[in-house]
C-alpha cells in the first residue's frame, strides 16, 4: 500500500497548538475511513529551529521536505527573530520560492451555524505567490528593496508573463469545476505597466476558456464589492499583495480570519498553511481557532488525491470537512467567534462529528 510522507512544521505563536490539533484530526479522519496512508515527518522551523540549528529554516528541514509528498506549515513570527535573521526571506517565503509554490489558493465560504458579515459566500482566491511587490521573493538573489538615503527607499514590484500565465490557468481551470466565473483584481489604472501586464496576460488566458465568465476590478473597488456582495464572487484571480490583503478580508467576512484555509501549490509539491499569522497575542493559551489549518489540511489531501489519482485521500479530506461543519453546526465555537471552546475541545468536537464507517 502506498504511504504518503507528510512534513509537519509547527512554526511559532499559535502554530504548535493548531498544528497539533490538525495532526490529531487528520489521524482520526484516516482511521474513520479505515485507512493508514499517512506518515508524519516532524521538522523544525522558526524559533524552535533557531534554537536547535541557528537558522529559522535549516538546510536539513528543506532537504527532508524534498522527500515528502506535501506538508503542514504552521505560521511564523519572523518579526520576533533575532536581528541576524531579519534580512532575506522569512521561512514561508523561502519555501514558496525554493519549491516554486506559485499558486496560493485560499477558499472562503460561509458555514451553517457560523455568524458572518457575508450572509452567503463561496469564493476562492487564486493569489500569485512568487513575485509582485513581495520584495523577499521577487528576485533570484537579494531582495527587491534599496535604501538610497536614510529617508528614501525604493521597493520594486516584479511582474512576469510566465507567473501571470500559470496562476491564470490555475484559476480558470478551477472555475470550470465551480460556478465558471473569474474576477481579475488589479490596479492597472495606476501601476500601468506591472498590473497592465498582469491584466493583459490574464485576459489572453481567459480567451482560452470561453465557457468561463470573466470580469475585472480595481483592488479598491473590489474590496468594497466584497463587503457588499461577497456571494457574487466565485474565483478571484489576483497578484501576491492584493491576494494577501483580500484573503484576510474574505476570511473575516465569512466569520473569522482564524477560519481561513490555504494551500501553496506548485507542479510537484504543496504546503498547507492557514491564511492567518502566528497570532502572538493569543499564543500558548489553547484558545486559537484551528479551523483554518484543519481546512488547509483537507485542501492538501485533495490536492494530493488529484496529483496521485488516489481517491482514498479525497475521502479523508471529506471527513475533515464534514467534521468541521458538524462541530460548527453543533454550536461549538472558539473565542474569536465569541465561544468558549478551547483549541483542543474544538478539535475533539470535529472528530466526534465525523461519519462512522
Ligand atoms: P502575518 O503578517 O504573519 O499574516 P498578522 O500580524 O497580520 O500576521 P495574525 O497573526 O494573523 O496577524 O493576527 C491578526 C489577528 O487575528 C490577531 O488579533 C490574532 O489573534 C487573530 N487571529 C489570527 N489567527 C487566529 C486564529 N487561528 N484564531 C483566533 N484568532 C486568530
Amino acid at each position: 500500500m502506498e504511504i504518503y510522507r507528510i512534513g509537519v512544521l509547527e512554526g511559532d505563536g499559535i502554530g504548535p497548538e493548531i498544528v497539533a490539533a490538525a495532526v490529531k484530526v487528520i489521524g482520526a479522519a484516516e482511521r474513520s475511513c479505515g485507512l493508514e496512508l499517512l506518515d508524519w515527518v516532524r521538522l523544525p522551523v522558526g524559533l524552535e529551529a533557531i534554537r536547535q540549528y541557528g537558522d529559522p529554516l535549516p538546510k536539513a528541514t528543506k532537504e527532508a521536505l524534498q522527500n515528502c509528498s506535501g506538508w503542514l506549515m504552521g505560521p511564523h513570527d519572523s518579526v520576533s527573530y533575532p536581528e541576524v535573521h531579519q534580512t532575506g526571506r522569512n521561512p514561508s517565503g523561502e519555501l514558496r520560492h525554493s519549491f516554486d509554490l506559485f499558486a496560493n489558493i485560499r477558499p472562503n465560504r460561509t458555514l451553517p451555524g457560523i455568524d458572518s458579515v457575508a450572509k452567503q459566500a463561496d469564493l476562492v482566491i487564486y493569489r500569485e505567490n512568487t513575485e509582485g511587490f513581495y520584495a523577499d521573493r521577487n528576485m533570484a538573489y537579494g531582495t527587491g528593496e534599496w535604501q538610497v538615503t536614510p529617508d528614501v527607499v525604493i521597493s520594486a514590484g516584479v511582474f512576469t508573463r510566465k507567473a501571470a500565465e500559470r496562476i491564470a490557468h490555475a484559476a480558470f481551470q478551477a472555475a470550470r469545476s465551480r460556478r465558471r466565473h473569474v474576477s481579475i483584481i488589479h490596479k492597472a489604472n495606476v501601476i500601468k505597466l506591472g498590473y497592465g501586464l498582469f491584466l493583459g496576460v490574464c485576459r489572453e488566458v481567459a480567451s482560452q476558456y470561453p465557457d468561463v465568465r470573466v470580469d475585472d476590478y480595481h483592488i479598491d473597488a473590489a474590496a468594497a464589492h466584497l463587503v457588499r456582495r461577497a456571494g457574487d464572487f466565485d474565483v478571484i484571480l489576483t497578484t501576491n499583495m492584493f491576494g494577501d490583503i483580500l484573503s484576510d478580508l474574505a476570511g473575516e467576512l465569512v466569520g473569522s480570519l482564524g477560519m481561513a484555509p490555504a494551500i501553496n501549490a506548485g507542479d510537484h509539491f504543496a504546503m498547507a498553511q492557514a491564511a492567518h499569522g502566528s497570532a502572538p497575542d493569543i499564543a500558548g493559551r489553547n484558545i486559537a481557532n484551528p479551523v483554518g489549518i484543519l481546512l488547509s489540511s483537507a485542501l492538501l489531501l485533495e490536492w494530493l488525491a488529484g496529483r496521485h489519482g488516489d481517491s482514498r485521500l479525497q475521502r479523508i479530506a471529506e471527513q475533515i470537512v464534514r467534521g468541521v461543519e458538524g462541530a460548527a453546526a453543533a454550536g461549538i465555537r472558539t473565542a474569536d467567534l465569541h465561544g468558549t471552546a478551547s483549541t483542543s475541545e474544538f478539535a475533539e468536537a470535529v472528530i466526534q462529528s465525523m461519519d462512522r464507517f
